[in-house]
């Protein structure tokens, strides 16, 4: 094994864009969508969204068919094989559902490259209507942070990671992701990990105001051609420190794009990765 655990978003991460607006769109309830989201959180909304298109005739058929035909760069899929393929334990921590998710990384045929998907949960009720529910169950208790929606804070699903692999060794984690909900797991990550934040996305914006919070090195990609360079050069070179072999890295041309200049001069110096 690698020692390295790769944790994905899912949402303009893997996919192209969110699956939530992608199957709403498609499905022709855009409108009542814009309207009843000033009035309730976005989770919530989209198991109201399911109930409104079942109550039309929209069936699970339809929306799996909207779910197959889901953007995504071509470059994305090789690079989830490739990782699993070096021995990279993959994960998804996401804020869309499980039905959703699986879905697609059934119809992609990568959906046994993943160990673990932590999202909303997603299941198809008795009637045929997608039921979708929140992560933690804001009704009953709080999660407590402050930078996450109601539904879901990937710092706890983080935190958890990070305590089962403390009892498996020195395991190194790299994490992509794009959006404001990727910030708070980003900031636990430790020194030693790699955090891989879509160039003038969400997250990017929040981690270039102040890279000093993140302990973790940060390296930029901007689409799923530069995610495979980037994450592949990272799994190449962490397994070959690991390995104390150094002899293992890709083409020494290989983009490996850091923040920014100006960033950069702020952090840490790179790949100072230790046993
Ligand atoms: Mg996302
Ligand atoms: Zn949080």
């Amino acid at each position: 094994m690698s020692g390295i655990v790769v944790i994905f978003d899912f949402d303009k991460t893997i996919i192209d864009c969110d699956s939530d607006n992608f199957v709403v769109d498609e499905l022709g309830a855009t409108d009542l969508f814009n309207q009843l989201l000033p009035t309730m959180p976005w989770n919530s909304l989209m198991d109201r969204m399911m109930k409104e298109l079942h109550s039309q005739g929209k069936t699970i058929e339809d929306i799996v068919e909207v779910l197959k035909r889901i953007p995504i760069h071509p470059r994305v899929v090789p690079a989830i094989k490739s990782a699993h393929a070096l021995g990279c334990e993959l994960r998804i921590v996401s804020d869309a559902n499980l039905f959703f998710i699986e879905t697609i990384l059934e119809h992609l045929g990568i959906r046994d490259c993943f160990s673990e998907i932590n999202t909303n949960p997603g299941f198809v009720d008795e009637e045929g209507r997608l039921r979708i529910f929140p992560f933690h169950d804001f009704t009953k208790c709080s999660h407590g942070c402050n930078l996450c929606p109601p539904n879901m804070c990937k710092g706890v699903v983080i935190e958890r990671i990070q305590a089962s692999l403390s009892k498996e060794g020195n395991k190194k984690i790299i994490y992509l992701g794009d959006g404001s909900g990727d910030y708070c797991p980003s900031l636990k990550l430790s020194e030693g990990d790699h955090v891989m934040p879509r160039k003038n996305f969400p997250l990017w914006d929040l981690i270039i105001r102040n890279p000093m919070l993140i302990k973790a090195e940060i390296h930029e990609w901007t689409d799923g051609e530069e995610l495979e360079q980037i994450l592949l050069h990272l799994v190449n070179t962490i397994g070959s420190t690991n390995n104390n072999n150094s002899a293992q890295l890709l083409s020494a041309d290989c983009k490996l794009q850091t923040i920014s200049a100006a960033a950069h001069e702020t952090l840490p110096q790179v790949l100072s990765v230790t046993q």
